[in-house]
């Protein structure tokens, strides 16, 4: 790996907004820094309005929300859960933790989301939930899916970790599923170095996840003055983030219009201004359907081949670009082999998609000329060559 001050252009570089720094002392003077205080209560409310649904809790990260959605849907041994190999294995993760088989089914070739066409044929009488990613923060097929999911008896779960700020159909991304995770790692769009959140639509599952997520007690029922003392009355863990770490997301999260404003402007600018050489090499660019706004979460450009893939990489950081590659199949993954399962039509396009797919930085923080660096060091290399 190579460090980031010899680079010219990193792959990414944390945002400040200005604001976290105020935030983060008022949080460690004004009062206990434990989670669940006002700027929880803050940052989950911002998060509230922006996805457009009921509840959200903040949580440690996206994979420990995921954890928790498996724990919320009593998942355990004989279960099954559908979802794309082409994703973070947190998203299969969280179900091999209770002893349910991840059941890996392909994505589509266009949007590289989870194939709602050969979903249904991977559904058996042990099916319990559909997991779903945005990938790229371009929405999945989600009437189709909801489809799926209502004649089979299923739950939907949105792994919304890269579409905060995207819409399908007029709605917002992570306001579809019953449950959505989403992720505040320092390479998503807005960050807390580490962190997460669980959304809730479907407001059956939100009273037992505040159980959950607080070590398996009634403790914030307890605070809320509801019970008179908090007892251990579920499974749980500790998924409830410092109300520090609440602070410097509630900074993000005011100032979500500008990053996205920033992330935009990066992401519009490649994807016009590599058009035609990528046209001209055979490369393709992302698919964002009409009916969808993606977030600008990340860029890429599907290569002819891995070789080409390869030697691109190797070209950008000649000049001092670092891009990388994305997701390696969970299938193929030793563990995804042990745990899970694939579905009855392969994982042909993962596979494919995996070899020849490249991205580029992107961050708020960059500059015009960090993404006049990254276009020159891209037309500068010729795939067939
Ligand atoms: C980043 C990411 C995760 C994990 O997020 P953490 O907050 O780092 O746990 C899970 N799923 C997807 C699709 C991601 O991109």
């Amino acid at each position: 790996m190579t460090s980031t001050n010899q680079l010219a252009v990193p792959f990414n570089k944390g945002f400040l907004t200005g604001d976290e720094t105020g935030y983060m002392h008022q949080a460690m003077t004004g009062g206990p820094m434990t989670g669940d205080g006002p700027f929880t209560k803050r940052a989950s409310a911002l998060l509230t309005e922006l996805v457009g649904a009921p509840h959200a809790l903040l949580t440690t990260s996206c994979t420990h929300a995921l954890d928790m959605t498996a724990m919320l849907l009593d998942l355990g041994p004989g279960d099954e859960v559908i979802l794309p190999s082409f994703t973070f294995c947190s998203t299969a993760n969280a179900y091999v933790l209770r002893g349910a088989v991840p059941v890996f089914v392909d994505i589509r070739p266009d949007t590289l989301n989870l194939d709602e066409r050969q979903v249904e044929a991977a559904v058996t009488d042990r099916t319990k939930a559909i997991v779903v990613v945005h990938y790229a923060g371009v929405g999945v097929e989600m009437d189709a899916i909801n489809a799926i999911a209502e004649r089979h008896g299923l739950v939907v779960i949105e792994d919304n970790a890269h579409g905060l700020g995207g819409t399908y159909r007029g709605r917002n991304l992570g306001s579809i599923g019953a449950m959505a995770t989403q992720s505040f790692h320092e390479t998503k769009n807005v960050q807390c170095g580490e962190g997460g959140a669980l959304v809730f639509n479907d407001p059956r599952y939100f009273e037992r996840a505040e159980i959950i997520r607080e070590k398996g007690t009634n403790r914030g029922q307890f605070f809320r003055g509801m019970v008179d003392k908090y007892r251990w009355i579920d499974i749980g863990s500790s998924y409830l983030p410092s109300d520090l770490l609440a602070a410097f997301l509630t900074a993000q999260l005011e100032h979500f219009a500008d990053i996205q404003r920033r992330r935009h402007h990066v992401w519009s600018s490649y994807d016009a201004r590599l058009a035609a050489w990528a046209a001209e090499h055979g490369v393709v660019r992302p698919t964002v359907p009409a009916d969808r706004e993606q977030p600008a979460h990340l860029y890429y450009l599907l290569l002819p081949d891995l070789d080409s893939r390869q030697s691109m990489l190797k070209h950008l950081l000649g000049h001092g670009v670092l891009g990388t590659f994305h997701y390696q199949p969970l299938h193929l993954a030793p563990a995804g082999e042990k745990f899970g399962r694939v579905g009855p039509e392969g994982c042909p396009v993962t596979e494919d998609v995996a070899d020849r797919l490249l991205r580029l930085p992107l961050y708020a923080g960059m500059t015009d000329d960090d993404i006049d660096l990254v276009i020159n060091a891209v037309e500068t290399f010729r795939p067939r060559e």
